[in-house]
C-alpha cells in the first residue's frame, strides 16, 4: 500500500509489523494530536458511536497507518485497510463499506488520490451511512439504496492541501503529524532495539536518532541495518563504534539528509546561485515531480533551516552551504 515500503524484503515488512505500537500508551510524540484523539476516543466509547472521520496528514513515514490501527484497537472495533489508488471502482468501495461492523474503521490510505467518481460516491457513505448500488445490468439496471452501519472513516494523506474542499470538510477531526525530535526518536529506536532483543547503547541510539531524518519509519530501517553490523562486526550489540562504522558505510548523511534532499540543495546552489528559485523549476532540474519536492523534502529542509521561503521563491541558508562545504561569495561569483 505504501509506496516507500515497497523496497523492503518480506522479512523487513514482518519486522515492521513488530515494531508497530497498538496502543496510545506504546506511541511515542506526537503529544497534541494524541492528546486529543484519546478524549474523541474516550467520547466516542461512552456514547457508543462511531468516531467522527478521521483525517492525518503530513509527510510519509511519522505513524498516519500506524495510529489509524491504534485507533480501532482503543475503539476495539475491526479496521479495513485500503488506498486511493487501489480503489478505482466504486464498486470496490461498496464491498467495502457493506462488510463493516457497527463502528467499524475503514482506513483509505493517500486519500488524495481517490478517483472522483469513487470519492463521490464515498460523501453520503460518510454523510448519511447510506450509499445507492446498482443492481442487474442492461434495460433491467437499477440502483437500490443501502443503509450502511455507523463507521468511521480514516483518510492519510501527505499534504490536506491535496484534498478536494468537499472531501476535506467531511472529516469531524483532522490531525497534522509533524517530524519527531531526536529525543523521541531516540526513545523509539530504544523500544525497537527491545522488541528486536538487541542491546544497544544510549550513546548509539542517540546517533542513530539524529540521522533519522525526522521520521520513526527512517530510525527503524537505520536501526534494523545497523543491527546487522552489529551481528557481523560486532558481538550482536550496538555501541556508538558499531553505530558509527554502520552509518558511515551506509553513506548515512550527518544531518540525516537524503540524497534528493543533498541534491536539491546543491542544484540551488550551483545553478540558481542560492536561490531564490521557484519550486517547479528546483523540481525541473532534480527531475522529480513539483508534488513530491513539496510534500516530502521541502517540509524537512526548511524545518532544519537549510531552506527559507521567501516571496520570490526558495533560498537556501548558510547552514545549507556549510553541509556541502561551500562558500557562499564563491558560488555567487559577486
Ligand atoms: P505512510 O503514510 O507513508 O504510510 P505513515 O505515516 O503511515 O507513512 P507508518 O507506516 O505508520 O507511517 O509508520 C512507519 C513505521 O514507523 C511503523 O513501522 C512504526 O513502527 C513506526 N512508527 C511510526 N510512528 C511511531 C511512533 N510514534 N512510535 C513508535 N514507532 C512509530
Amino acid at each position: 500500500l505504501n509506496p516507500e515500503n515497497d523496497n523492503l524484503s518480506t522479512e523487513d515488512l514482518d519486522v515492521e509489523k513488530k515494531l508497530r505500537p497498538l496502543s496510545f500508551e506504546d506511541f511515542t510524540g506526537q503529544d497534541q494530536a494524541i492528546d486529543n484523539l484519546k478524549i474523541f476516543v474516550e467520547a466516542a466509547n461512552q456514547r457508543d458511536e462511531a468516531l467522527d472521520h478521521t483525517l492525518f496528514h503530513g509527510p510519509p513515514g511519522l505513524g498516519k497507518t500506524t495510529l489509524a490501527h491504534i485507533l480501532a484497537n482503543e475503539l476495539q472495533v475491526g479496521i479495513k485497510v485500503t488506498s486511493g489508488p487501489v480503489l478505482d471502482k466504486p464498486g470496490d468501495l461498496a464491498g467495502l463499506l457493506t462488510n463493516l461492523d457497527e463502528r467499524d474503521v475503514l482506513f483509505i490510505d493517500e486519500i488524495h488520490r481517490l478517483s472522483p467518481i469513487v470519492e463521490e460516491y464515498l460523501y453520503s457513505a460518510m454523510e448519511d451511512y447510506k450509499i445507492d448500488i446498482m443492481i442487474e445490468s442492461g434495460p433491467n439496471a437499477r440502483t437500490v439504496q443501502i443503509n450502511l452501519e455507523p463507521f468511521t472513516l480514516i483518510g492519510a494523506t501527505t499534504r490536506s492541501g491535496l484534498l478536494t474542499a468537499p472531501m476535506r470538510a467531511r472529516f469531524g477531526i483532522s490531525s497534522r503529524l509533524h517530524y519527531y525530535k531526536t529525543e523521541l526518536l531516540t526513545t523509539i529506536i530504544q523500544r525497537s532495539a527491545f522488541i528486536l532483543k538487541v542491546p544497544i547503547s544510549m550513546e548509539a541510539a542517540i546517533e542513530i536518532a539524529g540521522r533519522s531524518r525526522g521520521t520513526p519509519r527512517i530510525a527503524n530501517a537505520l536501526l534494523r541495518r545497523v543491527r546487522d553490523f552489529a551481528q557481523i562486526k560486532g558481538d550482536g550489540s550496538i555501541t556508538i563504534e558499531i553505530a558509527k562504522y554502520a552509518l558511515k558505510a551506509l553513506n548515512v548523511d550527518a544531518h540525516g539528509l537524503d540524497e534528493m534532499d543533498n541534491k536539491i540543495l546543491a542544484t540551488i546552489i550551483d545553478k540558481f546561485k542560492g536561490g531564490p528559485v521557484g519550486i517547479s523549476t528546483i523540481a525541473t532540474a532534480v527531475s522529480e515531480n513539483t508534488e513530491t519536492i513539496e510534500e516530502v523534502y521541502e517540509p524537512f529542509l526548511i524545518q532544519q533551516g537549510f531552506i527559507m521561503r521567501t516571496p520570490r521563491g526558495r533560498e537556501v541558508t548558510e547552514l545549507a552551504y556549510k553541509h556541502l562545504g561551500r562558500t557562499k561569495e564563491k558560488n555567487q561569483g559577486e
